[in-house]
């Protein structure tokens, strides 16, 4: 298995997906490789031959590599962005798990839990009919949890940096699901007014993210904002280094409940490794590899 990137250096998959295959006695590699945008094409043509099961895809290749795939599942298509790669015969079919696995994260924190529909399993997506959310940010991973939380029956709105791009978000994901009024773009000088109607709110920009644009900053509100928000609100940051960021911080100090971004990026790469297996992922030995792995431990 491979992990296309540019830059490829940093990622905790290869820690997660290691640790997955030796707990389950599978002969199988998990490889980190950084493909300059240039050489993608050829990068995704290899992977149509054994020995490759598939790959993950990341920075910045998850938008170009989804017109090289044979086919993409639906929510690749909704998102317009493939992270994880899996070999068919000679196909390769383009997945997204990013969304699926912000839900499955979010059924592990106790508000949401029991939104579960009664005869799921364990991680299954909860049941958000009735729940409003506000995301911060526009880019990939903001459409990948917004589709996934439009797909679990929430209402969703949009704040960005730049309003053009929330709306171009909007308009693209309103063309995949048919109910209109339940995603919205939130203007920056209405988020006071929205914020005491928010049971959920996601931060899927990279401000706070050590090494990122802003790492000391709040993404797009005030610390003080966040007193607007119920207080049975949870607040949910994408970033997972460091595992306190800003946001959460703030959040929890008001008593919050808060979730980074670590659970997501175990249950993305569990989606994955169970569309190319068909085995059940280990998520406890991949979520112990990746924390030890942040933590700078050895495996
Ligand atoms: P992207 O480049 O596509 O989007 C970045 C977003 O951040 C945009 O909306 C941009 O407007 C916003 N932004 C950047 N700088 C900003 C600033 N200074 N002020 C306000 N907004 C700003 O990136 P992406 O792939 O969507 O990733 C976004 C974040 O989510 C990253 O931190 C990434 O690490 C994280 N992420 C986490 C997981 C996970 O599994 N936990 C998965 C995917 C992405």
């Amino acid at each position: 298995m491979l992990l296309l990137a540019h830059p490829a250096g940093h990622s905790l998959s290869p820690l997660m997906h290691g640790a997955a295959f030796r707990a389950l006695g599978l002969n199988a590699t998990y490889e980190a490789v950084d493909v300059a945008p240039a050489d993608l094409a050829a990068a995704v043509a290899r992977l149509a031959e054994p020995p490759f099961l598939g790959a993950n895809v990341t920075v910045p290749h998850k938008e170009a590599v989804a017109p090289l795939m044979n086919e993409l599942t639906p929510a690749a298509q909704a998102v317009g962005a493939v992270n994880t790669i899996v070999r068919r015969d000679h196909r390769l079919v383009g997945h997204n798990t990013d969304g699926e696995g912000f839900l499955r994260a979010l059924s592990e924190l106790a508000p949401f839990a029991a939104l579960q529909p009664a005869d799921a399993g364990r991680g299954a997506a909860p049941d958000l009919t009735g729940r409003t959310c506000l995301v911060l940010g526009a880019g990939g991973a903001a459409r990948a949890v917004v589709h996934s939380l439009l797909a679990a029956g929430a209402a969703v709105k949009v704040l960005n940096r730049n309003e053009a791009r929330a709306a171009r978000l909007v308009e693209d994901l309103q063309r995949v699901d048919a109910d209109e009024r339940r995603l919205t773009v939130c203007a920056a000088s209405d988020l006071p007014a929205q914020l005491s109607h928010i049971d959920l709110l996601v931060n899927s920009t990279s401000v706070g993210m050590s090494g990122g644009p802003e790492p000391e900053s709040l993404p797009l509100l005030e610390g003080s904002q966040l007193a607007l928000l119920p207080p049975a609100a949870v607040v949910v940051d994408l970033v997972y280094r460091p595992a306190l960021t800003p946001l959460l911080r703030a959040a929890s100090q008001r008593g919050l409940v808060v979730q980074n971004g670590l659970p997501m990026l175990v249950w993305q790469g569990a989606l994955a490794f169970e569309a190319w297996t068909g085995s059940a992922a280990p998520v406890e030995v991949m979520r112990e590899a990746a924390e030890r792995g942040l933590a700078g431990r050895p495996a």
